[in-house]
């Protein structure tokens, strides 16, 4: 932090004080001093400013002042922990009513308490810095996620919205932070309320913010000819034609929207080549990140690898490694391969050999992906060989003790023909978790929860349930009916459209979607809805899935934030009874942990990079939203989806699939570990009447690619324990979910549907085949 304008503060109040007429001569020594420590800050002279700042902070004027100088003069010396005591001290004195510190040095407490988890304190202070330096838009965003985290949501937006109208020129960075929030809940509409259907008037920065944000807006309603409306008129007000080009490539990237006249790859190419003349270097980032996520899809990977070594001299380009990209290709060759039997051998070797223990193995590549890790015993000389055909994955093994505690568990890579050496080295020994899954008695109604895990995979699930780290998702595979979806094309968009749409065939967001790969990777995503314009196009028999299900007398929520080029019906929009519409309360779009998740998830409290910090108070306040609803019974279907989790895969699979001894110390797999412990509080929610499914829509191959592998569980009254045999298609999903609630349909069955379980309260098994040893695999 750069002090600055200190020095002025502390003459100004001196001036005041002085006007007074008498002051007395202590009063102006004190105040003297307060200049000096503040010049003495400003100068970078801290030990002089903390020696005049001495025993001077009080509620006053010059005691105010004081603190400031003294709290920035602690924090450039390690004193930061004493400076925010001292700014609370002086905001708790009744005194001090309607002051604030200066923002840089508000916006930094409001920070620090929320890392520590002090939220409220954090809010009061938001609050007051806010109305104290009203045309800051920094501690504008920083009032609306702080306040939003512990209080209502709709009315801080509301509050926000009306100190906006009531301003004559309010910044258009304050516009673009309400924007932005409800982009973030799924309501597009609102977002272009928000920023007002009127370009401002000011410097070139704010008419490109405000025409960028409006073009986000409409691409979150998957509305193409607004979007390039809105660019058409800010080409019209002056903008600069390549900065254009580049920024709609990358708002249709990010929204998944395509426009006819420019395939997605050439689009990006051209935008890539335009952004190279902008000066912002976080657009050329983000482009580059899009160019290569779209050559992989494209299966052009040498020229992916090329763009890569590239652009990676220029920019960190996080999530993607070159590893990553060399593992999509040689994956892409092994396919390809005539010769798939060439094995490589892997040799496991404890640094300091134990007795009884036994290491446990990831399934080869022939196998199903939720197979059971096979356990073999550790010989006496401490080395063991296998040997592997490379696959899609590389291979996992967790180590025992005899009494089944995790020694170590890692990753490795089998390379074809040859042997590689693993070695082991013991760790404290930790106890599998396990969990005991209760529910509350049944009121005799059926809730039916589903929550869509974007990207969740059966591969990490169970290395993490190897490890004995996912409690609840391991107590309900075991207490419930699994899966292995076959999700073709593994796409979200594809997934979404096939459960909401169940009688379409084909669409115009089926072909040709591979552009949508990775399309969170920039950490630019934007959350919308589809207008019902966008829905004209669908045959009038049509119906989609929650028209379905809240025909009679149930009704039934979407909470899958569809936005863009998704077309997966209206977001938080309840159906039924009777086919009835109406808008489901979503509380905040984002909260921070609090202090005991915290304290149980240490590894997400230290996460610093803000897009990541971003997602995992998305991921919080989505599993709020589900909670809340189950407990106020008011639906009796609800499908959420996890979007988040899918950005963060993207961003950390480099990282989680890394060779080497890992012992599950990766931020993806905390966040794993949290979704665990949420789903677990979920479950405990519901009552004995209820049903759980837990699943995805695809799973993850390398950090650009989608696996075609997606989960599905379902736990609940009547649901037998067991396994279903081969690769049934997502597209099953649909009718299961209606007949789960009583609701019989024509969708496709794809060896999923439960029939038997077509009446609540039906206690008859599931009809599908019981497998221990399945055999078919999906690819
Ligand atoms: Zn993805």
């Amino acid at each position: 932090m750069r002090p600055r304008t200190l020095g002025l503060v502390a003459a100004g109040l001196a001036l005041a004080a002085a006007g007074v007429g008498l002051v007395s001569a202590e009063r102006v020594r004190g105040q003297l001093a307060v200049m000096q420590a503040c010049d003495a800050t400003d100068t970078g002279d801290f030990a002089t400013a903390l020696a005049r700042t001495q025993g001077r902070v009080d509620a006053s004027e010059t005691g105010r002042a004081a603190a400031e100088c003294r709290c920035l003069a602690l924090l450039a010396t390690g004193g930061g922990g004493e400076c925010a005591e001292l700014i609370a001290r002086v905001l708790a004195d009744p005194r001090s009513e309607g002051w604030a510190p200066r923002p840089d040095l508000a916006i930094h407490l409001i920070q620090t308490w929320r890392e520590e988890g002090r939220a409220t304190e954090a809010a009061e202070l938001a609050r007051r810095a806010a109305r104290a330096h009203p045309g800051d838009a920094g501690l504008f965003a920083l009032e609306l996620s702080t306040r939003s985290s512990v209080g209502d949501e709709d009315a801080v937006l509301h509050e926000l919205e009306e100190r906006v109208a009531q301003r004559e020129h309010a910044p258009v960075a304050m516009r673009v932070v309400l924007a932005n929030r409800w982009l973030l809940r799924g309501e597009p509409s609102h977002a272009l309320a928000a920023l007002g259907a009127q370009a401002p008037a000011g410097p070139h920065e704010d008419l490109a913010l405000w025409f960028e944000t409006r073009g986000r807006g409409f691409a979150a309603l998957g509305d193409l000819a607004s979007v390039q409306r809105t660019y058409a008129e800010w080409r019209g007000a002056g903008g600069d034609p390549g900065e254009l080009l580049a920024r709609y490539a990358l708002t249709l990237s990010i929204a998944g929207l395509k426009d006819p006249a420019r395939p997605p790859l050439e689009l990006i190419r051209q935008g890539a080549a335009a952004g190279e003349r902008v000066a912002d270097p976080r657009l050329r980032e983000a482009l580059a990140i899009r160019l290569i996520l779209s050559l992989v899809s494209a299966g052009n990977r040498p020229e992916a690898l090329a763009v890569y070594d590239r652009e990676r001299l220029r920019f960190p380009l996080e999530g993607l490694t070159r590893a990553e990209l060399e593992r999509s290709q040689s994956q892409a060759q092994l396919a390809h391969a005539t010769d798939l039997a060439r094995r490589g051998a892997l040799r496991f070797v404890l640094a300091e050999p134990r007795s009884g223990t036994r290491l446990r193995i990831s399934p080869d590549s022939d196998q199903p992906v939720d197979a059971d890790y096979a356990s073999r015993a550790m010989p006496p000389s401490g080395e063991l060989a296998i040997e592997r055909s490379p696959g899609d994955a590389p291979l996992r093994w967790v180590w025992l003790d005899a009494g089944g505690s995790i020694l170590g568990s890692g990753t490795a890579t089998p390379r074809p023909g040859e042997t590689r050496r693993i070695e082991i080295r013991a760790r404290e020994p930790r106890a599998p978790e396990r969990a005991v899954l209760s529910r509350r008695p049944g009121d005799g109604r059926r809730q039916l929860a589903v929550v869509l895990l974007d990207c969740g995979d059966w591969r990490i699930v169970q290395y993490l349930r190897a490890r004995g780290e996912l409690p609840v998702l391991d107590a309900l595979v075991r207490s419930g009916t699994s899966a292995v979806l076959a999700s073709d094309p593994p796409l979200t968009a594809a997934a979404l459209e096939s459960i909401v749409w169940p009688d379409r065939r084909s669409s115009a967001s089926f072909a040709g979607i591979v552009h949508q790969f990775g399309t969170e990777l920039a950490g630019l995503a934007s959350i919308g809805e589809n207008p019902f314009g966008a829905l004209a196009w669908v045959l009038p028999e049509e119906r989609d899935f929650f028209s379905v299900v809240g025909a009679g007398d149930l009704s039934a929520a979407n909470l899958l934030f569809a936005h863009g080029g998704m077309q997966a019906g209206r977001h938080s929009e309840v159906t039924g009874p009777g086919g009835a519409r109406r808008r489901v309360p979503i509380g905040a779009s984002a909260r921070d942990l609090d202090p005991a998740e915290r304290a149980r998830f240490p590894g997400l409290a230290a996460v610093r990079a803000e897009r990541d910090r971003v997602y995992l108070r998305t991921i919080a306040a989505q599993m709020d939203t589900a909670e809340a609803i189950v407990r106020a019974r008011e639906v009796d279907l609800f499908a959420l989806r996890v979007e988040a989790l899918d950005i963060l895969t993207h961003a950390h699979f480099a990282d989680a699939v890394q060779d080497g001894q890992d012992d599950g110390a990766r931020l993806l797999f905390d966040v794993y570990r949290y979704l665990d412990a949420r789903l677990g509080v979920l479950s405990s929610a519901l009552d004995a009447d209820d049903l759980l499914v837990v699943m995805s829509d695809h799973g993850i191959r390398t950090a650009m690619e989608h696996d075609e592998a997606a989960l599905f569980i379902v736990t609940g009254p009547g649901i037998p324990v067991t396994r279903v045999t081969g690769a049934p298609s997502l597209r099953g999903v649909p009718r299961a979910l209606a007949q789960l609630v009583g609701v019989e349909t024509p969708w496709p069955d794809a060896g999923l549907a439960p029939r038997a379980l077509a009446t609540p309260g039906s206690a008859r098994p599931l009809p599908v085949a019981r497998s221990s040893s399945p055999s078919a695999s999906l690819r």
